[in-house]
């Protein structure tokens, strides 16, 4: 099972792949992940990589298609994987299938959970966090029992600068600008699958699985 996992922030995804990886005992590879190993473990790419991070620039596609290609290419990868992050464009995109093709492999599918922009928005500026012990609760979905005030410890409840209304309608500007061409070169592929990400969770994760069979 080779899965390309999508949604935008707050659509869930962490909270399926972490069912997708323990159902089909694959690994997640999330770039993110991938680049802090290559950084740590002080490779060519990833010594490439620091030097734009560190200097606040964006990675070029040629480092950043590097790192995943290594990464894929670990043989734990061989029976299946779960990517995530990755491809953020097109020309990644294809790079991601050329790696792919020399590796003997294609993606089975590529799952996008899709949810409102509106209610995205509200499940991700709802979010409130402890200061002191980091507990995490949610103003309509989650709430603490004394507004602004952690029910394990006392502490002061904030809103990161992240999960701020016009930071977060930012961020889905950029991430749909960026995911409407991907969406149609896998479609052109036959590969892509949108999942109703507004229904309970057990639910996304069957319509995903339903969605994983009929390409086996
Ligand atoms: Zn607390």
């Amino acid at each position: 099972m080779y899965i390309l996992l999508m949604g935008p922030p707050g659509a869930g995804k962490g909270t399926q792949a972490e069912r997708l990886v323990e159902a089909y005992h694959i690994p997640h590879i999330s770039t993110g992940d991938m680049f802090r190993a290559a950084v740590k473990q002080g490779t060519e790419l990833g010594k490439e990589a620091k030097r734009y991070m560190d200097a606040g620039q964006l990675v070029p596609d040629a480092v950043t298609i590097g790192i995943v290609k290594d990464g894929l290419s670990k043989p734990e990868c061989k029976q299946g994987f779960l990517l995530d992050g990755f491809p953020r464009t097109s020309e990644q995109a294809v790079a991601l299938d050329a790696t792919l093709a020399e590796l003997g492999i294609a993606l089975t599918r590529v799952v996008n959970i899709v949810v409102p922009d509106s209610e995205l928005v509200a499940r991700v500026t709802g979010r409130r966090i402890c200061k002191a012990c980091g507990a995490t609760y949610h103003v309509s979905f989650n709430a603490s029992k004394v507004d602004g005030i952690c029910d394990k410890c006392g502490g002061t409840l904030y809103q990161r600068d992240d999960d701020r209304e016009e930071t977060v309608m930012k961020r889905l500007e950029v991430y749909h600008s960026q995911t409407k061409p991907l969406i149609d070169y896998y479609k052109t592929q036959g590969l892509y699958t949108e999942i109703d990400g507004l229904q309970a969770i057990d639910k996304v994760f069957d319509d995903i699985t339903a969605s994983l069979r009929s390409n086996v």
